[in-house]
């Protein structure tokens, strides 16, 4: 007998897809996230200066993005690596939201932060180091501000679920879950990208889910052809790092994207996103009239 994925896990119940097959659309400004449009995040790892910003900003706006990411307080795998602006970058990104309309996504790192985070930020990001710190998501939580859950990178999709229940437990429905890659055994890439566990979340899990493809794979040579992967999944969206000179950057510039290479990928990404976009909906359909018929089996 096939055990159903609502017994797999039925910890985290109300992450899952029910009977009825509704979605989590999170709404963010004047657009949503989990819905009918593929949104991409796209910035800088780390904000740097007020000039690097504002020109990202630009950019990524003319290229398609709706989110503006920037790196304010930063977990380093060194302690001795740069650790962000805190506050004034905080202050820069408000500007960017400002001057060109982009919602602000930005990390949060502790639970005295958070009301300061949501302050300027429009969605909080919880890092693959915090998703398992579960003081913080409560705080995160409680601050009403739609939640950007990246991937613990030694989680497993069922720790990744049980992190959003936890948001979703402390009163806030609007948790975006992000596969930022995780550790294996292989060390040819900074991390494994798990597309299957975009392609099966997006089949059992209600919330909306994002690719990383950045993070996943640690190379800017890389990242377009696993930006299409996570289309092809079935992501909601993409978080893409972005800087006008990756290789002065003070973080990630091994694999953020210069402007002609964003511009370039966006190009190439809109008859996969066009198709996303049909499939999507079909999809929906379909597993719409199947909750109807068997709603035990609804996420089959
Ligand atoms: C980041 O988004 O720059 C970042 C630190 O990501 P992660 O938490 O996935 O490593
Ligand atoms: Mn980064």
């Amino acid at each position: 007998m096939r055990v159903s994925w609502q017994e797999r896990f039925a910890e985290t119940p109300d992450v899952l897809i029910g009977a009825s097959g509704h979605r989590t659309v999170a709404r963010v400004l004047d657009f949503a996230i989990g819905g009918e449009e593929f949104t991409i995040m796209a910035g800088p790892c780390s904000v740097e200066s007020e000039g690097q910003l504002m020109a990202i900003a630009h950019h990524v706006r003319r290229n398609g993005a709706r989110v503006l990411r920037g790196g304010a307080f930063k977990p380093r795998s060194s302690p001795y690596a740069f650790q962000g602006l805190g506050v004034e970058a905080l202050k820069l990104l408000a500007k960017a939201r400002e001057e060109t309309g982009l919602a602000i996504v930005t990390e949060v790192m502790s639970e005295e932060d958070v009301p300061l985070v949501a302050e300027y930020a429009d969605i909080l990001q919880i890092g693959s180091r915090s998703m398992e710190n579960f003081t913080l998501l409560e705080a995160a939580a409680r601050s009403g501000r739609p939640i950007l859950l990246k991937r613990g990178m030694v989680a497993t999709i069922a720790d990744m679920l049980r992190s959003a229940q936890v948001i979703l437990d402390n009163g806030n429905p609007n948790v975006i879950l992000c596969e930022r890659g995780i550790r294996t055994f292989e060390t040819a890439l900074r991390n494994t990208f798990d597309s299957a566990g975009i392609a099966l979340l997006k089949q059992i899990c209600r919330l909306p889910m994002i690719a990383d493809p950045s993070h996943a794979c640690g190379d800017r040579d890389l990242v377009p052809a696993l930006a299409r992967i996570g289309i092809a999944a079935g992501a909601d969206g993409l978080i893409v790092e972005v800087h006008p000179n990756p290789d002065k950057a003070l973080s990630d510039g091994e694999q953020s994207l210069d402007f002609a290479e964003f511009e370039f990928m966006m190009t190439a990404l809109e008859p996969w996103i066009a198709l996303r976009n049909g499939a999507a909906r079909e999809d929906d359909a379909y597993r719409h009239d199947f909750a109807g018929i068997h709603p035990v089996e609804a996420v089959g």
